[in-house]
């Protein structure tokens, strides 16, 4: 190994991913704390490989209060039959998997948020670990990837199935085709706020093509939103091949954010009143919120205003905001 050479990952695979089969198991990564002196976290993973053809990688629990994701992925793990599949699925249904298991959108042992982490590190603690693996050993596996997002506890999303705008159209085009096939109410042309870090851009600079959604939020799921993501993934994997029938496309609303004016942001704290809900048209300069003090009576509120036109595609969820908070998201429709 030379100087600069990263060593190899800690994490152990119980599942051969050059195997044929139906295989469930787990990314086993060394913990040692102090209820298990040499215990492990183990994060569930299946392998569905049948001959040869295209690998889906498919990811939920990227944030661990996010679960249209998990739910689709855990069923499809479960449900999806070997004599469908030509090529190979590679399932991880909450990769940042103890956050999922508290419930919290970053990690209870280090506080890491998994898409901040990229290309992550085999020496550091749990999620760069954790991203590291995905960065050196499942995403060079990987012809497509999906990786479910929706807003967890503290936004809300109108349902929407994304991709980004790439150098490579090529690229680019072929994962729009998939947004397409995935058939979510909303299909986004979708700008990230901050992308260094981010599984997206890692999957992306690697020339992978890569998908994602944002399906809901609030911290829980509905029967619509799990449907969506359900019939979605299915979908996805149809269009690419994967999966043997066609993808049950249905009419999607395409939408894009074009700049930074699609976020608008709290400069204050306090109570927060929505005065436009998910989905409603707007004009630049309109009042999409209140913000009132906490603490006194008589006071005016801070008004959040509309930086573009457009239709609002995401708002914060909780009743009381912070100064720093995304307050709204607004999206043109195509
Ligand atoms: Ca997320």
């Amino acid at each position: 190994m030379s100087e600069t050479a990263l060593r190899p990952s800690p994490i152990s695979p119980t599942v051969d991913f050059s195997a044929e089969g139906i295989q469930h198991g787990f990314l086993r990564l060394p913990h040692s704390r102090d209820d298990s002196a040499w215990g492990s976290v183990m994060i569930p993973i299946t392998v569905i490989k049948n001959g040869e053809g295209p690998t889906a990688l498919l990811t939920g629990g990227n944030h661990g209060d996010e679960y249209e994701g998990p739910i689709a992925l855990f069923d499809l793990a479960r449900t999806l039959k070997l004599q469908d599949v030509s090529g190979r699925v590679i399932i991880v249904p909450a990769m940042n998997y103890p956050a999922f298991v508290a419930g919290t959108r970053t990690s209870p042992i280090d506080k890491g948020n998994l898409n901040r982490s990229f290309p992550g590190r085999p020496d550091g603690t749990v999620t760069p670990k954790i991203a590291d693996y995905f960065q050196r050993e499942l995403l060079p596996l990987a012809d497509i990837v999906l990786d479910f997002h929706s807003g967890g506890k503290t936004l809300d999303f109108l349902p929407f199935c994304a991709a980004h705008i790439l150098p490579d159209k090529a690229q680019e085009q072929k994962s729009f085709d998939l947004v397409e096939a995935f058939s979510a109410p909303y299909s986004m042309k979708m700008l990230e706020i901050d992308a260094v870090g981010m599984y997206d851009t890692a999957a992306e600079e690697m020339g992978k093509v890569f998908v994602t959604t944002e399906l809901g939020g609030g911290g829980t799921a509905t029967a619509k939103s799990a449907g969506i993501a359900k019939r979605g993934v299915l979908n996805l994997l149809r269009r690419a091949g994967i999966v043997a029938g066609e993808a049950e496309v249905v009419p999607t609303q395409w939408l894009d954010m074009p700049d930074g004016d699609c976020f608008s942001f709290a400069e204050d704290a306090g109570l927060i009143e929505p005065l436009v809900d998910m989905g409603e048209e707007v004009v630049k300069g309109q009042i999409l919120a209140r913000i009132y003090p906490l603490g006194r009576t008589g006071a005016a509120p801070l008004e959040v205003s509309a930086r573009m036109d457009g239709i609002l595609c995401a708002r914060h969820f909780p009743g009381l905001v912070k100064a720093g908070d995304c307050v709204a998201v607004l999206a043109v429709v195509l």
